[in-house]
């Protein structure tokens, strides 16, 4: 089992699966046909479905026992990129920890769910199984977009319940929270700089935005704080204004992002961003303003009463419930009626120079997992 998964996962690193879009690698066209080809080799019928350039989601059914009921397993392709690492892709062991791009972000995890397709597939498992492998989760999520909206509408009935094998430390990832970008952009009137009146400044109105900002951060860190996932939080990203030194400037942007916990809604947002849109028109100047939130992701939290969520914790007692700072794919599978959970190996360095994964925590996750699917 040890060999086997340590053979698997170096197979796996040697890949190198880095997102196309985030940070211009080669996308995750060969990792998805490695994966398929293993799936193959097993008698699964693998799907691979063509998301992107260059980007490839496999999708796979063992048929169970009951052939009313599955359960959804789910990890990603693709890793951020290697930027100052040694020898990112040749997984190297010392002790207990694997070495390398993508060992712990998520490829341990894949080498799990190949695993227990090899199991399940010689031992009929009670319901059915659906693999999962996506693509772009580190950026737009486009993989898992392509699975909501394609893949798993159309197996029926629904799963019953999800696991994302997101490295959670071998705890329980219930709830997850929520993120919206938001732009406004200011237009006034360009003018020379020696004739200021003939012009109409459009950066000096941002100030009454990051005003509100602030005070709306403060107003978020003064809440009751979610027990699991502290405050909700805002903060400006990126600036834009202006062209010339010796130019009154025409036009401003300003972009920035909310963190949102589950619970707050769509109209909450909106009632924010009125807020600081109003803040912008009212500052003296004769400019015009305009807002939105251009790319929403919603927070999750699986619901209390989950069946997946009570299997999950009795075939490991010892993990805890904990909310997840980053956000994840299971929020759309959430929002489909899926109730999903997180659970992942331990390790180190996710998005860093020095990641590793525990072969041991690597072991004991399929082990929770085999015994979670066993108990249907
Ligand atoms: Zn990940």
């Amino acid at each position: 089992m040890e060999q086997h998964l340590v053979t698997l996962l170096t197979e796996l690193v040697a890949i190198n699966s880095i997102n196309r879009t985030l940070s211009a690698g080669p996308g995750e066209r060969e990792i998805a046909e490695f994966i398929a080809r293993r799936l193959n080799d097993l008698q699964l019928d693998a799907a691979m479905h063509d998301v992107g350039p260059d980007q490839r989601n496999v999708a796979a059914t063992i048929a169970g026992k009951d052939r009313r009921r599955s359960l959804l397993l789910n990890a990603h392709l693709d890793t951020v990129g290697v930027d100052g690492m040694d020898q990112p892709f040749s997984l190297k062991r010392q002790g207990d920890r694997l070495y390398g791009r993508g060992t712990y972000d998520m490829k341990g995890s894949i080498a799990i769910m190949l695993l227990l397709a090899d199991y399940f597939t010689r031992q009929v498992p009670p319901l059915d199984i659906l693999l999962t492998f996506v693509s772009d989760e580190e950026d737009k999520s486009t993989g898992m977009e392509y699975l909501v909206e394609h893949w798993l509408p159309r197996v029926s009935p629904a799963p019953v319940g999800g696991i994302f094998l997101e490295p959670t430390e071998e705890d329980i990832g219930v709830c997850h929270r929520g993120f919206t970008w938001c732009e406004l952009t200011v237009t006034g009137r360009a003018a020379h700089g020696s004739r200021p009146e003939e012009g109409i400044d459009a950066i000096l109105p941002l100030r009454a935005a990051l005003n509100a900002m602030r005070d709306i951060q403060a107003e978020l860190q003064g809440r009751d704080p979610d027990p699991l996932l502290g405050c909700a939080s805002i903060h400006s990203s990126i600036i834009r204004g202006g062209s010339e030194l010796s130019m009154i400037p025409s036009r401003s942007c300003l972009q920035w992002e909310r963190r949102t916990l589950p619970g707050e809604s769509p109209r909450d947002l909106g009632r924010e961003l009125e807020r600081i849109l109003q803040a912008v028109n009212q500052h003296p100047g004769g400019h015009t303003a305009a807002g939105s939130a251009f790319f929403v992701r919603p927070p999750y939290r699986v619901p209390d009463d989950a069946e997946i969520l009570r299997r999950i914790q009795k075939a490991t007692p010892q993990s805890r419930r904990v909310g997840l700072p980053f956000w994840a794919d299971s929020a759309l599978a959430g929002a489909m009626g899926i109730p999903s959970v997180l659970f992942g190996p331990s390790g180190r360095g996710a998005h860093a120079i020095n990641e590793w994964v525990s072969l041991g925590s690597l072991i004991r996750v399929y082990e929770v997992i085999k015994n979670l699917i066993q108990s249907f």
